[in-house]
């Protein structure tokens, strides 16, 4: 669903991803954790090419994804993505937050798209909220509407960049408890996180960077109880 390929990227001297080859599946769940500056963010920003890429390639459901034109919205919106910060458009309404892309983009009519978008908020428990504005939510309340304009989309695979660690700790789990639904429905997910509980129950695999690198993967249960590198070690034993 998402294959990457020999991918190098530099920022001047810094060689932020370093061969990075990682492959997932449809209905796969990767967790991404290392420590800062390890690459995590440019990773999911190359993913959607919100950074472009200086070597390798990068594909989504077998289209390479092209550098520029019609066809890049067309393929970015095959990627949903959520942020530490919610990145809500502040002075729309939550529906019309969810309907923007689909009418846009997917050229959906207005109707079918708020339909689409009441059931989205609903299903991560905020359809009470549609008529209100981004400013009028709890934190936690504005994430789970990110994650529905993201779903509303209809993305091929949804990516998650620290979705949860701008939140006030009573409200982490009302977002985390949304995500491993999507999880359990099946959605392909790379999430970024530091949410080790989450990578325990609802990743396949967990994927360790450091310094631009995939130094380590494996199952959770393999990555958590048996490292093997020392950095992963190191990085283990600093957050559990
Ligand atoms: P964190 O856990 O703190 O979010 P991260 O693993 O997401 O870190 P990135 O944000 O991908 O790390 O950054 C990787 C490295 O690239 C860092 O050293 C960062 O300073 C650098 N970097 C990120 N964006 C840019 C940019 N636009 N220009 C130059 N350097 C950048
Ligand atoms: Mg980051």
């Amino acid at each position: 669903m998402v294959a990457m390929d020999d991918v190098q990227k530099w920022f001047g001297d810094l060689h932020v991803l370093q061969d990075i080859n990682l492959h997932v599946t449809p209905g796969e769940v990767v967790v991404v954790i290392g420590p800062s500056g390890s690459g995590k963010s440019t990773l999911c920003r190359a993913i959607n090419r919100l950074e472009p890429i200086d070597e390798g390639t990068i594909a989504i459901d077998g289209d390479k994804l092209p550098e520029e034109g019609k066809q890049l919205a067309q393929l970015r919106a095959d990627v949903g993505m959520v942020f530490q910060s919610f990145n809500l458009f502040a002075h729309k309404t939550v529906l019309e937050n969810v309907t923007l892309g689909p009418i846009k983009v997917r050229k959906k009519s207005k109707s079918d798209a708020e339909k689409r978008a009441m059931e989205l908020l609903t299903r991560v428990g905020v359809e009470n909220q549609a008529n209100k504005y981004p400013a009028q939510l709890s934190g936690g309340q504005q994430q789970r509407v990110a994650i529905a304009r993201a779903l509303a989309m209809d993305p091929k695979v949804m990516l998650f960049d620290e979705p949860t660690s701008a939140l006030d700790p009573e409200m982490i789990k009302e977002v985390l408890d949304t995500m491993v639904a999507l999880a359990e429905g099946g959605m392909t997910m790379i999430v970024v996180t530091h949410e080790m509980g989450f990578a325990r129950t609802a990743a396949h695999r967990v994927v360790f960077m450091a310094d631009g690198q995939i130094v380590e993967e494996n199952t959770p249960q393999e990555f958590f109880d048996n490292p093997t590198s020392d950095r992963a070690k190191d990085f283990l034993a600093k957050i559990l």
